[in-house]
């Protein structure tokens, strides 16, 4: 390519940097999904149709079952012993009473040990629970290799774990994996990377800036005690995704991160900890296909939620006015935070101290209040921030007086986060090919 072309790029990069063309507004609308879920297919404790259900039944219009490592497809039974003990004994009886004979299929003696209920694939259910095209399925699978854990959205085939030597390098060879699927066949698979606190280490912000392959993350995992607010050794999410981005943006000149909430939900039987209904994504899309589902995550038009709900968000890029509208109720108030990073920001950081040892924690490092900094908080309904221009990105969060209705110690009261907007990519470094495809 000319090197000349490169300015021209960055331009027409910054154009497409957020939300939708004026022509796509009268025909899109909001869509509410989960993309990250789990069955009995692998550590879930319900049946695949019985978890589309329950979305279904609860106001989703999408959703992804992305059990570890598998995909749902082919022949597997399960011992009713192993479906019990998981369920505390309720998964089937449940089963039964929602989808009956001859939908749910048995064989085997439960006196003898064997009896055995399928679990069905993907394709089997989905006309059961996609029928009028209200509802749909995608495909996902959460690709699981010890520490690193990323969904594929929309994949085509099983992509077994990919190890590395370091998480760094697991991230990247099952990024490469999916990015070589996608191409072999043709089909966008969206990877994004899930609860990024979990376990002892976690993923680093300066790791995770420089894994510019990734577009997607969690900045909300309903998963009680994986980390989303951060502890003494570790920065929250939303302090991960501020690092993350200021260091993509003023560093390798790529774009900032988009941010999901999901339910990761394994329990669907009263069991707290990993149950449905904390963690959701809108999206504004014209259709629902898997499609159009894609193509407005890498547009960012979206916003992830655990119970506000957003009536618009724009961002005018001529005026820079940031715009969020939020869906007014009864005795409840609302804060919108405009938080970011300016370009002439204090670039000094430190390593966070371990005050038993004295010795560096090995997680992300403490950065001046310039990153992630409050530009402004607005309470009503309508909030709306004028971009000084000065501004690396500016993102908003928008906090409710009201309790989630399925709460964490995580998710103490309901909030919606919209994606980074007003940034642009400044140099030609970093990955050009994937500027013109976001
Ligand atoms: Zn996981
Ligand atoms: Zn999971």
């Amino acid at each position: 390519m000319n090197p000349f072309c490169l300015p021209f790029l960055a331009i027409a990069f910054l154009a497409a940097s957020f939300a939708r063309a004026e022509s796509q507004e009268d025909k899109s609308q909001w869509f509410k999904g989960n993309l990250h879920t789990h069955t009995l297919w692998s550590d879930g404790d319900d049946f695949p149709e019985m978890v589309a259900d329950w979305y279904r039944s609860h106001g989703y219009h999408f959703l992804a079952l992305s059990d570890h490592n598998v995909l749902s497809i082919g022949d597997r039974w399960m011992n009713i012993k192993e479906i019990d003990k998981r369920s505390g004994s309720k998964a089937f009886q449940k089963y039964i009473d929602r989808f009956g004979s001859p939908w749910v299929e048995t064989r085997g003696d439960r006196e003898a040990g064997t009896f055995e209920v399928r679990l069905k694939p993907l394709d089997a259910i989905r006309p059961l629970v996609e029928g009028d095209g209200q509802f749909l399925m995608i495909p996902s699978e959460e690709i699981t290799e010890k520490g690193v854990h990323i969904n594929a959205t929309n994949i085509g085939e099983l992509i077994p774990p990919q190890s590395g030597s370091s998480i760094v390098e697991t991230i990247q060879n099952t990024l490469k994996a999916i990015d070589e699927q996608s191409k072999r066949l043709g089909r966008d698979i969206i990877p994004h990377l899930n609860h990024p606190n979990l376990g002892d280490k976690g993923i680093s912000a300066e790791e995770l800036a420089a894994l510019v392959q990734d577009e997607f993350f969690e900045v909300f995992n309903g998963v009680e005690g994986d980390g989303d607010l951060g502890s003494s050794r570790r920065h929250g999410l939303e302090m991960l995704w501020d690092i993350t981005s200021t260091l993509r943006l003023s560093e390798f000149g790529a774009p900032p991160l988009f941010g999901l909430a999901t339910d990761d939900s394994h329990d669907y039987h009263g069991e707290q900890k990993a149950s449905p209904g904390r963690g959701w994504i809108m999206l504004r899309a014209k259709e629902l296909t898997a499609e159009s589902i894609i193509e407005a995550m890498r547009r960012g038009d979206f916003y992830a939620s655990t119970g506000v709900v957003l009536n618009d968000v724009q961002f005018d890029k001529l005026r820079k006015v940031y715009t969020v509208k939020i869906e007014p109720k009864d005795d409840v108030e609302f804060t919108t935070t405009f938080i970011g990073t300016r370009r002439n920001f204090d670039k000094t950081s430190r390593p966070r101290i371990d005050p038993t040892s004295g010795k560096p924690i090995e997680s992300t490092r403490d950065y001046s209040k310039d990153v992630g900094m409050t530009f402004q908080q607005t309470k009503g309904n309508i909030a709306q921030y004028q971009l000084t221009g000065d501004e690396l990105y500016v993102r908003a969060v928008v906090t409710s007086s009201e309790k989630p209705s399925n709460p964490t110690t995580e998710s103490i009261l309901q909030k919606a986060w919209t994606q980074p907007v007003g940034w642009e990519v400044e140099t030609s470094r970093g990955n050009t090919s994937q500027a013109e495809s976001r």
